[in-house]
């Protein structure tokens, strides 16, 4: 047997030099002077296509097929023939993928992200949409390649969640729309909470000093990562011994600052918790998307959203912010950080209204593929579609088409993944506390050990290891994605919130 060890160190170097371009993406993200940008996107370029031509060697190929009738016949679950299960899956995706295309992705999404970043400053969606019709025509293509399909989504979508497709998604969310609109419409007719004081000067060093303190509590390794401040929040992995955060902080939303990074906390927890013989394989890194998002989603959310969390927190909090929390208390806390209000901006959403974000950025895509909307049009469209979902109209695109990075990147079919993750996180947190018992009291006291052992054990050492099918079934012992869940969660708190 020597195929299968040579296949190893030939993906350890692949695996090396996408380590590479992730740090160089993280430093274009946080500390690269802006006239680098040019610089820095030929870089990536150029690791990007060498990546591509290493993956899609005539010579890997053999590699792969020999490596792979040399762990036949190891057991099914084992580290072997799951590696090679992931790489002939990216072998035969990749390889139907021209390197000029690879290239030019990954050169037009570089160049993409600064206009990007450009436009959302100013709120000017013109200096957007040149590179937005690119990304799409881009997008199309690389569709075309994997025809036949369906929807021309499908193979867009099963690049972040395998298997996915819009057949599949629809539904779902269509049924999910259902439950959530009169839950919205019960809440907007109770009395709202009072978050007025949150909107009062909270400096941000004080609030990058609590949320450290929280993501240690959590049990973020500072001494495997390091927090910095970006655009728009990230969890960046560089090999399963440095997995960073970042946040944006605004003093007049301390936590709005919090929140993101308790939710890139959770993202990073579930990096740091696979199984170090993953690292340097593709195999180092969650079982898809969605999986990952169902982590950050879970401590965002059922953590740092929950009534115990604030009664373990509140203290601590107002001893860094006595000024502005001079008259505040736990459950006011609680009530202003679960505020259902819709809102234009995704991430700072609530739990409720989340996932229309979601979705209405999902059938945007769609149209945007299909050519049933054109890039002209699409700031009108946003704000239609924001007034059908959500009820309200963005006054700017900042704040409506521009504000999220996903598309400049190129990254179509990615959305939906973060409604799914946080059906999953309501589906992972009744498993866990079917066998660890209510998490009440610990949140209560601080101690998330439990939680994180039951998560690491149960998700985090498998990483990519298993379909994410196949590791639902490990962690919840179910198929299939179960909204109800996440609907008989968001019923039972919310009405105990607004009192219905
Ligand atoms: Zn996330």
């Amino acid at each position: 047997m020597n195929a299968f060890p040579a296949l190893l160190a030939e993906i350890a170097l692949i695996q090396d030099l996408r380590s590479a371009a992730a740090l160089l993406d993280w430093d274009h993200q946080t500390y690269m002077p802006r006239n680098a940008a040019e610089d820095r996107a030929s870089q990536l370029a150029s690791l990007a296509s060498v990546i591509h031509e290493r993956e899609t060697a005539p010579g890997y190929a053999k590699h792969l097929e020999a490596a792979e009738k040399e762990v036949a016949d190891f057991p099914p679950d084992s580290l072997e023939r799951c590696l090679v299960r992931v790489l002939k899956r990216n072998f035969e995706k990749e390889s139907r993928v021209p390197a000029s295309l690879v290239r030019e992705l990954a050169e037009t999404s570089a160049n993409a992200h600064h206009a990007w970043a450009e436009a959302r400053e100013t709120s000017d969606f013109s200096l957007f949409a040149p590179f937005l019709e690119r990304l799409l025509d881009l997008a199309r293509r690389y569709a075309a390649l994997f025809a036949p399909y369906r929807n021309i989504c499908d193979p867009l979508l099963d690049n972040y969640e395998e298997g996915l497709t819009a057949q599949h998604l629809d539904p779902l969310f269509s049924g999910l729309q259902e439950k959530l609109v009169p839950l919205l419409r019960k809440i907007a007719a109770s009395p709202q909470p009072d978050d007025s004081f949150l909107r009062e000067n909270f400096d941000p060093a004080g609030q990058l000093r609590f949320s450290a303190e929280v993501l240690a509590r959590m049990g973020y390794d500072f001494t495997r990562g390091r927090q910095d401040l970006s655009v728009h929040p990230f969890t960046a992995s560089f090999g399963l011994n440095d997995v960073r955060i970042t946040t944006r902080v605004q003093p007049d939303a301390p936590l709005s600052s919090l929140l993101s990074s308790v939710h890139e906390g959770g993202h990073a927890l579930y990096e740091l918790g696979i199984d170090k013989k993953l690292n340097r394989t593709p195999l180092a890194n969650g079982a898809s998307l969605g999986f990952h998002e169902s982590q950050s989603r879970l401590w965002e959310n059922l953590v740092a959203r929950s009534l115990p969390f604030w009664e373990c927190f509140f203290p601590r909090f107002r001893e860094i912010f006595p000024g502005p929390l001079a008259d505040a208390d736990t459950a006011a806390v609680y009530r202003a950080i679960n505020k259902v209000t819709p809102s234009l901006i995704r991430t700072e959403a609530d739990e409720v209204t989340y996932n229309l974000h979601v979705m209405l950025r999902y059938e945007m895509e769609k149209e945007l593929l299909n050519g049933t909307l054109s890039v002209k049009d699409a700031p009108d469209a946003w704000n239609r579609k924001s007034m059908e979902y959500l009820g309200i109209e963005p006054g700017k695109d900042s704040l409506g088409i521009l504000q999220d990075i996903h598309w400049s990147m190129g990254s179509f079919g990615y959305f939906p993944t973060y409604a799914l993750g946080t059906l999953l996180s309501a589906q992972i947190w009744q498993t866990a506390e079917k066998e660890l018992g209510p998490l009440d009291a610990d949140l209560r006291a601080g101690n998330f050990a439990p939680l994180l052992d039951f998560l690491r054990s149960r998700l985090h050492v498998h990483g990519a290891m298993f379909t994410p099918q196949e590791t639902l079934r490990r962690v919840c012992g179910v198929t299939e994605i179960d909204p109800a869940c996440f609907l008989g969660y968001l019923e039972k708190k919310y009405s105990a919130l607004y009192g219905f």
